[in-house]
């Protein structure tokens, strides 16, 4: 009987990837997927330590694994990922059944770590690797539907944030070459693949080892494989976001109109306490560049509320920011100080309970300008790749746009990886409601959302 894996992921899209790529290994060992955790022979929690409350979820998970490891004492319980980086041997103080703790450049190591295991001896590796995931294993991608692909160009971030723990948990910038990337990307397009998603913690700061070509590059390169509909990249970093990408992105129909640009905060006093590199002004005039560029792009960012120290004040320029540029989309977050950041010795006196009357007004404020901005979208056609049943009606499949807005609509016969044409009808705050579009009236769509 073949072995059984399960593999539970928190965090970002990078996070994901790990995930398919430690499939891909587990399943280059014998083992298959499992139904569940509990009929799994390896359980792999691949983990997110970007704020408190993202670490005891595992915590918790691992909790819940415990009377599953007494019922099946060989099973191989293992931590993954950036909570396993940042506390290493702790988690098997607090969590003594974990029988695996492997940072996210040591994953690669995973067959002789799980041999070691089953020599009964606990593994903890956190060493930062050079041969990580990055450059080995094939993944098992999640989107069996071959609708979209991810792609890690590199690991790592050299910035340093002063609330930020992923350069602690990730290491030193590291790219891969574009030689390498290009292949990838037309393997994923022979077998189908429509849409890729370039991913790196600071994307922007790509640079192949070999060539010294960097992002635009890439996306011009990428852009001429034939099959590829859509290209994107995540996470951008304002500093990094220089003109020669924003001239690729308007220059190829490939790259989607959709940009993710975390700011962070609209005062420049907490940014600067943040340690992010740019002024209020530099972000705006970065916004303004990408507007006078691509007109109708979807633009979406990060914000962290409470920073220690933020006054009142301080607070009031974020939301002015936001009423001046009106994100199409936004990630909102109260600041959670974490172990070994440069902010995390900072003192903090704003009450909790005022962080989230910020955090509660800020999303407020967003609410209504994403259900403006998606009321102004009614009555126009729009391309969507398919993605899945939609989730608040499964007789019904959700899209997204090249703008990355998902639109819930009804279209008999269709499945995940279909490309079609839709009219909005209506629009809420977070996603859109269509029509489908019969094939002649599709040459009239835009596009872009
Ligand atoms: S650029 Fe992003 S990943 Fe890098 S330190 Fe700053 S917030 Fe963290």
């Amino acid at each position: 009987m073949s072995k059984l894996y399960w593999i539970e992921t928190w965090g970002c899209q990078m996070n994901d990837h790990d995930s398919e790529k430690m499939a891909g290994i587990l399943s280059g060992l014998g083992y298959d997927p499992a139904r569940e955790a509990a009929d799994a022979d390896i359980v792999l929690l691949n983990t997110c330590a970007i704020r408190e409350k993202a670490e005891e979820k595992v915590y918790q998970a691992l909790g819940n694994l415990r009377a599953a490891k007494q019922a099946h004492p060989e099973m191989i319980v293992g931590v993954a990922g950036c909570v396993a980086q940042m506390s290493g041997k702790s988690v098997r103080e607090r969590s003594p059944w974990v029988d695996l703790v492997i940072g996210p450049r040591a994953a690669s190591r995973l067959p002789e770590h799980i041999a070691r295991v089953q020599e009964s001896r606990g593994v903890v590796d956190t060493t930062l690797y050079q041969d990580s995931l990055l450059r080995v294993a094939k993944p098992v991608r999640q989107s069996g539907d071959r609708r979209k692909a991810y792609v890690t160009v590199m690991e790592g971030c050299n910035k340093k944030c002063s609330y930020c723990i992923v350069p602690t948990t990730r290491g030193r910038e590291d790219s891969r070459t574009i030689q390498s990337l290009l292949e990838e990307v037309s393997g994923l397009a022979e077998e189908g693949y429509l849409e890729i998603e370039f991913l790196g913690q600071n994307v922007n700061a790509y640079r192949c080892p070999e060539t010294g070509e960097g992002l635009s590059d890439l996306l011009r390169r990428a852009g001429e494989v034939a099959g590829i509909l859509r290209l994107r990249f995540a996470t951008s970093h304002p500093l990094h976001f220089g003109s020669e990408i924003i001239r690729a992105m308007a220059d190829l129909p490939e790259v989607s109109p959709y940009m993710h640009l975390p700011v962070q905060s609209g005062s420049t006093r907490v940014l600067k306490a943040m340690r992010r590199g740019y002024s209020r002004e530099t972000y705006l005039a970065k916004v303004q560049e990408l507007r006078e560029a691509i007109p109708d792009i979807t633009l979406s960012t990060d914000i962290i509320v409470g920073f220690p120290g933020e006054t009142e004040a301080e607070f009031e320029e974020t939301m002015s920011l936001v009423r001046e540029i009106r994100f199409d989309q936004m990630f909102s977050f109260i600041f959670s100080a974490r172990p070994g950041t440069a902010a995390e010795m900072l003192p903090d006196e704003c009450p909790a309970g005022r962080k989230t009357a910020r955090l509660m007004e800020l999303q407020a404020l967003q609410r209504g300008i994403q259900l403006e901005k998606n009321q102004a979208l009614v009555g126009q056609l729009r391309e969507v790749i398919v993605e899945s049943p939609s989730r608040r009606n499964p007789a019904e499949l959700a899209g997204r746009t090249p703008g990355n807005r998902i639109v819930n609509f009804r279209a008999t016969g269709a499945v995940p990886g279909d490309l079609l044409t839709v009219s909005i009808t209506s629009a809420g705050p977070n996603s859109l409601r269509g029509e489908l579009v019969e094939r002649e009236e599709e040459l009239a769509c835009s596009g872009a959302d």
